[in-house]
């Protein structure tokens, strides 16, 4: 189960536990420790520690719903100043690359460019409360917050507020528990089957199972779900890790649908109309690049059920940040005057125009690179109407679903070959012959990718 491959620790695996620590000890050292010479030492440990780490190819059993563990992020951020083999500059470039995850850092520099438009003061007399609007079902949600979701969904036409109840959480990920919780029948005597169709979202299995409540399990691909029984069927529209537009597909009775709509942003795909479902989730994570704010919200339309995610998130986390839901509100509320005020913002800054012509280019560029390779392929989307642009395109989808072509039937161990990290086929319920390829990686890695993939051949 995929579960278990991606916590056990492999045989062969060459790290312990103890050294494990060993090197999150190190980080504390780092921190307090004063004395250069020490901190040269500790930082050349950890280059040498992560490096091995990596190159042996042991990165997934370290990570949980697509992220390292903190320890290892801290690493990380040391390394990004250091040199090789991290270092990401110049053409020719040998070192890793690492597309396993789907961290947003492409939109670092739109915002950048945004400068001071988004900054948030928050003085420390403000947001003390656990409060927020005792009125509403979510008493926890920021008005400003629910405030400027409303209109970016006005704007962009991309799902229907109107008679919904909206709850706020810790990033798309919380509210997905909270919906488990909220939606799974509480007295029965087995627990409900999750399902999504294959290739589905890598997390979606793990934290189904994570707390083993009984209310609800894993049930696998929706499209060989068979039992006439109540069911919860999670649709990823785009999807995540394919790209394409998706509807449910078990469509019986006693079925609940979880909309996850991450990607359904006009960056990405096409926006046909507003999405008008039951329960719909979305985050700051992928539409605005902002993964570290930790901000999603649920469109609700059940009264009871939203009272219950609130119930959930009470009781795990009483609410979320403040802070946090200020400074998306922010971001949010600039996007749509990037599109509604142009004046006030130089040409080309609008969010969703820069964004989509970002993720065009970086396309072609794969697109290109696929075709100059002929060892993989890549999928075909269907050309439609945007609503929201007036354009007429096919998925830009936030990762790239790529096939090994031939013989290569482990293509995640193949690229790793290669020095270029993704993530196998075997977690989204598919085959090892396709990777998932993270398309939102800072622009000079994702140079440094596809100038590398151009060049493998059958060798
Ligand atoms: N749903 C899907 C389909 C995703 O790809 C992701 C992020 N990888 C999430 C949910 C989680 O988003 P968040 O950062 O808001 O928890």
């Amino acid at each position: 189960m995929i579960f278990h491959q991606q916590f056990r620790q492999p045989k062969e695996q060459p790290f312990t536990v103890c050294e494990r620590e060993l090197v999150c000890e190190l980080k504390m050292e780092l921190r307090t420790m004063i004395l250069g010479h020490f901190l040269v030492i500790s930082l050349a440990l950890n280059v040498g520690f992560l490096y091995r780490d990596y190159w042996k190819g042991n990165h997934h059993y370290q990570e949980f719903f697509s992220f390292k563990n903190e320890c290892q992020n801290a690493s990380v951020t040391l390394l990004e100043a250091s040199p090789q083999p991290f270092s990401s500059s110049s053409k020719g470039f040998d070192g890793i690359i690492d597309l396993d995850h789907g961290d947003p850092t492409m939109y670092e520099r739109y915002w950048q460019q945004m400068g001071d438009k988004t900054k948030v003061v928050i003085n420390g007399w403000q947001f003390i409360s656990y409060f927020s609007d005792v009125r509403k079902v979510c008493w926890f949600l920021e008005p400003e917050l629910a405030n400027s979701i409303i209109r970016l969904h006005k704007l962009v036409g991309n799902a229907i507020t109107e008679e919904r109840y909206i709850v706020v959480g810790t990033g798309s990920t919380q509210l997905f528990q909270a919906l488990l919780y909220a939606v799974s029948p509480p007295n029965s005597s087995e627990p409900i089957s999750v399902v999504s169709a294959a290739p589905f979202y890598s997390s979606y299995p793990l934290i189904t199972d994570f707390l083993k409540s009984g209310l609800h399990k894993w049930a696998g691909d929706a499209y060989t779900f068979n039992k006439d029984e109540p069911y919860i069927e999670l649709v990823t529209s785009p999807n995540n890790p394919d790209g394409f537009p998706r509807q449910a597909v078990v469509n019986r009775n006693q079925g609940i649908l979880i909309h996850d709509f991450a990607y359904y942003w006009p960056q990405y795909i096409p926006i046909s109309s507003p999405a008008d479902h039951d329960i719909m989730l979305f985050t700051v994570s992928k539409s605005t690049g902002h993964a570290g704010t930790r901000i999603g919200w649920a469109l609700v339309k059940d009264r009871e059920i939203a009272k219950k995610m609130t119930e959930f998130i009470v009781l795990s986390t009483i609410g979320v940040s403040k802070d946090s839901q200020i400074r998306a509100a922010k971001i949010l509320q600039v996007v749509s005057d990037s599109h509604q005020y142009k004046g006030n913002f130089k040409e080309g800054q609008a969010f969703f125009e820069h964004s989509y012509n970002n993720m065009a280019r970086r396309w072609k560029q794969l697109r290109d690179a696929v075709n100059m390779s002929k060892l993989f392929s890549l999928p075909d989307f269907p050309s439609s109407l945007c609503t929201f642009s007036g354009r007429t395109f096919g998925s830009l989808a936030a990762f790239a679903w790529l096939k090994c072509e031939g013989e290569i039937d482990d293509c995640e161990s193949f690229l790793r070959g290669h020095k270029i990290l993704t993530r196998g086929g075997k977690h989204f319920g598919s085959s090892g012959k396709y990777v998932r390829i993270s398309m939102l990686p800072r622009d000079e890695i994702f140079d440094q990718f596809t100038e590398r993939l151009s060049t493998i051949n059958f060798s």
